[in-house]
Order: C-alpha cells, then sequence, then structure tokens
C-alpha cells in the first residue's frame, strides 16, 4: 500500500462496508421531521438507507433546521456515510386563510367570493394568499382547493381585490389549505420573499442540494442559479415537476438544472391525475437521457404513517420507480410525521432490492447512446464504453474520478451492472453525488500520476471491502492528470 493513502483509509468503515448502502442502487430520499429528527432517530434512518434527508421549508423555524444539519453533519463525520442535505423551498403556494368556527361546509352550487384582502372567513368570503388573483383567473377556469378534494369555478371577476365563483366539488374547507389554480397562468415570481430568506439558510449552512417548488420556466432555475453563483456557492439545484406550464417547458428546464423531481402531490392536481404515471415515466427517461438525477416523490409509502405494513400498490409503486430507472424514492409524511419511520425506510430499501437483485435492464433505449453533436461528446463516449466494458466483462466496479460531477452523473446515467465508484477532491460532491444512482463517492486529493491514482483508487476500495482479489475493475480518468481535461481513458484491470 503506497503510504499517500493512508489518510483516506480513516475511521471503522472497512467493517461496516456491508450496510445496505453498498448494496442498493436507487436511493432513498427521507424528509426529516418531528418523527425522526433527533440524532439516534436520523442514524437509524441512514442505517436502513437513507441516503439523502429533505429538509422542507414550508414547515419548521431555521434554529430547528440547524440543530438537524448539525446531527446529520456529525453522522457524516463519525459514520461511514456522506449523506447529503436537501432544502426545498416552498415555493409561491397559494393558501385560504383562517376560517369563522375553524371550518367551512362548501356546498355544490353554492356561490361565494375569493377575496385578497385578509381576513377570517365565511360562508361569504374567503381569503386567497395571492394578490394577483384577481388579473389571474378568468371566468370559467377552475381552482382546486385541498389536494384537489374541492373543485370551485370562477364565474366573475368583481373588482381588483374580489372575485366571484361557484363550488362544483364541494366538501368541508379546513383553515391554510392549499388552492391550485391549474388553468390560469399565473404571473408572480417564482420565489417568494420566504423563499429568498430560507435561501440564505440554505447557502448560509452550506447544504448540498436546494430543490425549487412550483417551476415553470428555464428561467425560474436559471434566476436562482444566478443568486447561488454570486454567493460563491456549490449547492446544486432541483426543480420540482409540479406546474402544467413546467411540463410544457420540460426539456428546457432539465437541462438548466442539475437534478429533477417528480412533485406528484402538487402534480396529480395540476394535471388530470390518470397522466401522473406516464409523465412521470417520460421526466424519469429524459433526466436519464441528460444524465440528471432525477427523485420519485409523494405518497409512496403513505399507508405506513400509522400502519407497519405497506399497501400492495405501493409496494408496486415504489417497485416501479426503480423499474424506471429513477434515481430515488422520497418519502415525505411517511418519515417526518409517522409512527414507523425507520420501518418505512427497511421496507422501502427491501422493495428496492427486491427489484434490483431480479432485474438487471434498466430498459436504456437507443437514445441513450452519446449525441456526437454534443459539446461532451467524447467524455460521454468514454462514460457510455466504459459501462458497456465493464457489462460485457462481468467487472464488479466502475471507478470514475471528476472535479465538476459530470463524469459520475454520465456514469451513473448508463444504469451499469456494477457499482459506481467516484472520487473527487471537492468535498461538497461526495455528498452531493448521494442522490446519483448506484454511485458511492470518496474523498482523494492526489495528482501525481494516473498510474498511482489508479493504483491508489483500487487499493483504498479493497482496503475498505468495496472490491477484493481477483475482481475485474474498469477505471476511468484524464490525462495528463494536471490539466483536469474532461474523462479521456479507459483502463480495465484484475486486481491483484
Ligand atoms: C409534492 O407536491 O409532491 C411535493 C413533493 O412537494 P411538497 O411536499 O412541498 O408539497
Amino acid at each position: 500500500m503506497r503510504k499517500a493513502i493512508e489518510k483516506y483509509l480513516h475511521t471503522e468503515m472497512d467493517n461496516k462496508a456491508s450496510y445496505v448502502h453498498s448494496r442498493k442502487r436507487t436511493k432513498i430520499v427521507a424528509t426529516v421531521g418531528p418523527a425522526c429528527d433527533t440524532y439516534e432517530g436520523l442514524l437509524n434512518l441512514v442505517k436502513a438507507g437513507v441516503n439523502v434527508f429533505r429538509l422542507n421549508f414550508s414547515h419548521g423555524a431555521h434554529e430547528d433546521k440547524k440543530k438537524i444539519i448539525d446531527h446529520i453533519r456529525q453522522i457524516n463525520k463519525t459514520e461511514p456515510f456522506n449523506i447529503a442535505i436537501l432544502g426545498d423551498l416552498q415555493g409561491p403556494k397559494l393558501r385560504v386563510g383562517e376560517l369563522e368556527n375553524g371550518k367551512i361546509e362548501l356546498r355544490p352550487g353554492h356561490e361565494f367570493i375569493f377575496t385578497t384582502e385578509k381576513q377570517i372567513g365565511t360562508e361569504e368570503k374567503i381569503y386567497v394568499s395571492y394578490k394577483n388573483l384577481t388579473t389571474d383567473v378568468k371566468p370559467g377556469e377552475r381552482i382546486f382547493l385541498d389536494d384537489g378534494k374541492m373543485e370551485i369555478t370562477v364565474v366573475e371577476i368583481l373588482n381588483d381585490k374580489e372575485v366571484k365563483v361557484r363550488v362544483i366539488l364541494g366538501g368541508t374547507l379546513l383553515p391554510k389549505k392549499g388552492v391550485n389554480l391549474p388553468d390560469s397562468a399565473l404571473s408572480q415570481p417564482a420565489m417568494t420573499e420566504k423563499d429568498r430568506e430560507d435561501l440564505e439558510f440554505i447557502l448560509a449552512n452550506q447544504l448540498d442540494w436546494v430543490a425549487l417548488s412550483f417551476v415553470r420556466k428555464a428561467i425560474d432555475i436559471t434566476e436562482l442559479k444566478s443568486i447561488i453563483k454570486e454567493r460563491n456557492s456549490k449547492v446544486k439545484v432541483i426543480a420540482k415537476i409540479e406546474m402544467p406550464e413546467a411540463l410544457k417547458n420540460l426539456r428546457e428546464i432539465i437541462l438548466e438544472s442539475d437534478g429533477v423531481m417528480v412533485a406528484r402531490g402538487d402534480l396529480g392536481v395540476e394535471v388530470p391525475i390518470e397522466q401522473v404515471p406516464v409523465i412521470q415515466k417520460d421526466i424519469i427517461r429524459k433526466c436519464m437521457h441528460r444524465a440528471k438525477p432525477v427523485i420519485v416523490a409523494t405518497q409512496m409509502m403513505e399507508s405506513m404513517m400509522d400502519r407497519t405494513k405497506p399497501n400492495r400498490s405501493e409496494v408496486s409503486d415504489v417497485a416501479n420507480a426503480v423499474l424506471e430507472g429513477a434515481d430515488a424514492v422520497m418519502l415525505s409524511g411517511e418519515t417526518a410525521m409517522g409512527s414507523y419511520p425507520t420501518l418505512v425506510v427497511e421496507t422501502m430499501s427491501k422493495i428496492i432490492l427486491g427489484v434490483e437483485n431480479s432485474v438487471y435492464d434498466y430498459n436504456r433505449d437507443d437514445i441513450l447512446t452519446p449525441q456526437p453533436h454534443s459539446p461532451t461528446f467524447l467524455s460521454d463516449a468514454i462514460c457510455y464504453s466504459a459501462c458497456k466494458l465493464a457489462d460485457d466483462s462481468r467487472s464488479d466496479a466502475i471507478i470514475g474520478m471528476t472535479q465538476s460531477g459530470y463524469t459520475a452523473f454520465m456514469l451513473s446515467s448508463y444504469r451499469p451492472k456494477s457499482p459506481v465508484y467516484i472520487f473527487s477532491k471537492e468535498k461538497t460532491l461526495i455528498s452531493q453525488l448521494s442522490l446519483s444512482w448506484g454511485v458511492r463517492a470518496f474523498y482523494y486529493a492526489e495528482e501525481e500520476s494516473l498510474d498511482d491514482i489508479i493504483f491508489d483508487q483500487i487499493d483504498i476500495l479493497k482496503h475498505r471491502g468495496f472490491i477484493k482479489s481477483g475482481d475485474v475493475v474498469v477505471n476511468t480518468g484524464s490525462t495528463p492528470v494536471k490539466l483536469h481535461l474532461p474523462t479521456n481513458i479507459i483502463k480495465i484491470t484484475k486486481v491483484d
């Protein structure tokens, strides 16, 4: 062993490498809330298979989030994990206000007024937290309340603060419930004042990923990225796809973002719910094509909020997301507020492993081959060939190195059969890559010669129990080392 790699072998990693983390390729994102926000609670979830923790900025104070961040960072320091933290910005979510007597019964045919002036709601008049309401909606357009449980139609714009509406599908309206305007072109900015404050907190605490809710156009992402760049932050951006307008601009949004979330909660309200499965499949395929990590989110294991076993349909839902090639599946209320957060993650890990251990073909179609017109064509071709070579030679590992993350995202996007081990001297990338399918990343900063680098990387993986003598591994790299060029070589090695 070279002396230079001793510092990369610290901690008790070698004997812990058998955790579920080393075996499953599809990652788990878990939302943190009161059900799991202690050090032990978070560690239990990590041991059960969580790769990324999501902090939902729709709820809770910054000081509580700070404690959670400290716990996760402590786990990363003392345990053999690089768990990523994703800050999820609330975005311009519209809501009704407080209501007289705590609820209002909305009966079909009943007409009332939506006002943009803050007040306690009555059967005649209810406040909506959207000041552009009267200019953005038109008579005949639909308004959904409480995740689409109630449907309202616009009758008349009365003045610059009030809209007369009629109930189509009734129900009991509770205070602060969400309002969706699926037929209207919204004029509000993509980020609210609250989002900007939350973003400052996310940047100050150097979270790994930030998700933007209710993205409509690529420019929404561009604007967020320009703030991130101004602050010299390396946080990567996820576009939450949940608006019909985002579906129209999907290609540009995927190109502009670092990752994507299929946010099925609001998506299922904004578009006819029966379209969601096909939209999910389409988004996953497009993200794989562009080498962007994609998360499938919401209600994946909802019944386990208060039960110890999932519904059969939920098992199939998680399994299908895995089969479709999602990088990650996400838990929301199940881990944040449910009764069995650890059991949910254990169950989800079992479902993922069940699929991955029996199916190896992710139905990558021809369009996934490197595209000659792409500016990254040559390094894409190397990554593609490395994955093909590893599959053909039944290799036990693909080993890559990167400073931008590109090679890691690219290798992962081909969904190779062998695990992908990535080495980087960019510390932020190490945890960011926890979101990527099949990738495990390690810190490594030596730059002497490519021979030494390849030798070290194999040696580190061997010492830490990820590969063994007799295994075949495929390395990608770049030479001359000092120039940090995009990936330009492949090497195949039988491990000594
Ligand atoms: C969703 O709508 O599916 C989602 C993930 O967003 P949120 O939980 O913020 O509503």
